[in-house]
């Protein structure tokens, strides 16, 4: 077991003793240990009790734990606890607005055990009459439960991306004449998708086809299927895998029909056309870009193709090149041990500058964000030494000082002006009180972006893609905010986050704001994880001169 699923362990196990009722110590002794681990900066999977002792930082109650997970591969307590909790309310427990303590009180007092029954309960007011609860807590609920039910079945771009590349070179290693891509959403780059889906030109449609009913980690479902499509799914998470067949002359026709979105496809359509009319019409092309040029459109990148803005992009700005990986000259916004990150401020840097980059800037958290290990003012002051230090051993490359300041809720940042003045750049991110009504939350955000000290903007709205909604905003208001200020706001890379937003992207370039993509990386790995940022950038027609760290 590695580190995140062993963290994950810990807290699930402290979760299960707090529903049900176990004494506070008992609790911490398993939040403890998982805070303890996530400050470890290696694999503790498979080390023996020897190895374990000579780890510096590792409470030997921590050890412990990690030592009956290689041994047994789980905890026996979390067992016993499983064992004794019904799924339902499991599932309960990873709703927002709902602790352990309020699960065990409407299973207990109610008797309610799945979601079904909760949505009922709701419905019917009686969780908001539990005491405790109230009207707030009940609708809070309610919409959790509206927002899983629409995200159920759906993956991050970031996790779907893996099994269709693979099965791609699979695929090309298998048959390497075929003409064959990635077609639909997860072509479009779009930061969720609900599936896989490749087009494939072949004359020999059944070879192929045979070849995918023999792949063991797929699994078709004959019943969605028929003879120009392949349905059916990747066993591993059940992520659906679509394949479509054309002979090789449709090809390039086919790749534009299943690419784009609808408001897309229909600017394909003249007066008094259909989709069909105008696309038969179109002698045999061999590419994209010539179909386009035949339907007499500029030719659209696949992630553009949403029917928003990409006329504009390709006519009136002259098809300028999007943002791309080459382009990023350093990164912003990353976490070291000195807040709630894995690796060490020089681990950090020195990776950074091994994957090509001239610059870091290191913001761990503010002194509010407790939960994650924010610094005190001595603890900057400690930090800064070493900053100095490691620059003059790695320059050129340079380190900047930088801080991810919590807005607090009068919109106020986390230190004194004083503080705040000994950094090179701020970045001012609203991690806490999510359930602002969208006035408030405005205020209270365009409070931080005037204040003289922000430089950027982090995760706008703190969503948790497929998780958490963010909290509403009025987005036009903020973005013209940091035009006026000059802030910077970040589309912050993590695959769970990706915002700005795309559909916001091109308002704010409208408005003149610098984007900066950044990896908001809490371990050094994280940081390749720019390149998600880039897609959305992209997607919102980000070019290079717009991007602050290009
Ligand atoms: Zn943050
Ligand atoms: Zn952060």
């Amino acid at each position: 077991m590695d580190n995140k699923d062993m963290i994950a362990l810990l807290k699930d196990t402290a979760k299960l003793l707090e529903l049900h009722g176990a004494n506070p110590f008992q609790v911490r002794h398993y939040t403890k240990a998982a805070v303890g681990l996530e400050k470890i900066g290696q694999e503790v999977g498979g080390l023996s009790r020897e190895a374990l002792h000579k780890i510096a930082g590792l409470q030997p109650s921590t050890g412990k734990f990690i030592q009956e997970i290689n041994t047994t591969g789980t905890l026996q307590r979390w067992e016993e606890l499983t064992a004794t909790t019904p799924q339902g309310v499991r599932e309960m427990l990873a709703l927002r607005g709902l602790g352990p303590k309020k699960v065990r009180v409407i299973w207990s007092t109610l008797g309610i055990e799945s979601l079904p029954e909760l949505l009922r309960a709701c419905e019917e007011g009686r969780i908001a009459q539990l005491p405790g609860f109230g009207q707030k807590t009940q609708e809070t609920i309610q919409a959790s439960l509206a927002f899983r039910e629409k995200q159920a079945d759906k993956f991050h771009y970031a996790s779907a991306l893996p099994y269709a590349t693979d099965l791609e070179k699979q695929l090309r290693q298998a048959f390497p004449a075929l003409l064959i891509s990635l077609t639909g959403a997860l072509r479009r780059k779009m930061e969720v998708v609900e599936r896989v889906e490749g087009l494939i030109g072949t004359e020999q449609v059944h070879t192929v086809f045979h070849w995918l009913d023999q792949q063991s980690m797929l699994q078709k479902e004959d019943k969605l299927s028929g003879p120009f499509a392949w349905r059916g799914q990747f066993v591993e998470h059940a992520l659906k895998l679509t394949v479509l067949f054309c002979k090789p002359k449709e090809f390039y026709k086919q790749l534009i029909l299943q690419t784009g979105s609808k408001a897309h496809l229909a600017l394909f359509v003249g007066e008094g056309k259909q989709l069909g009319e105008v696309l038969d019409s179109i002698m045999e092309p061999l590419s994209e870009a010539e179909v386009y040029e035949q339907a007499k459109l500029p030719y659209i990148p696949p992630e553009l193709r949403e029917g928003q803005i990409e006329l504009t992009w390709a006519r009136e700005k002259g098809n300028p090149r999007l943002l791309e990986m080459k382009d990023l000259r350093g990164v912003f916004h990353s976490h070291t041990t000195y807040s709630d990150g894995k690796h060490s401020l020089a681990e950090m840097a020195r990776y950074c500058r091994d994957l090509g980059y001239e610059y870091i800037g290191i913001t761990d958290h503010s002194q509010r964000a407790v939960y994650a290990g924010g610094l005190t003012p001595a603890a900057i002051q400690q930090q800064h030494e070493e900053i100095d230090h490691l620059n003059k051993e790695l320059a050129p490359f340079k380190i900047f000082k930088g801080i991810e300041s919590d807005v607090l809720a009068d919109g106020d940042l986390d230190y004194s002006d004083e503080v705040l003045a000994r950094f090179d750049f701020v970045i001012s991110s609203v991690h806490t009180g999510m359930n602002m009504d969208q006035k408030k939350a405005t205020e209270r955000i365009i409070k931080a972006i005037r204040n003289p000290y922000t430089t950027m903007l982090a995760h706008l709205t703190n969503r948790l893609l497929l998780k958490r909604e963010g909290f509403p905003v009025d987005y036009r208001a903020v973005i013209d905010a940091c035009a006026d200020q000059g802030v910077v706001i970040e589309i912050n890379a993590n695959p769970w986050r990706l915002e700005l937003d795309w559909r916001w992207v091109a308002y704010a370039l409208s408005k003149k704001v610098w984007i900066s993509v950044n990896p908001d990386a809490h371990d050094k790995e994280s940081i390749q994880n720019m390149y998600y940022g880039v897609c959305v950038g992209r997607k919102g027609g980000l070019t290079q001169p717009n991007t602050f760290n290009a």
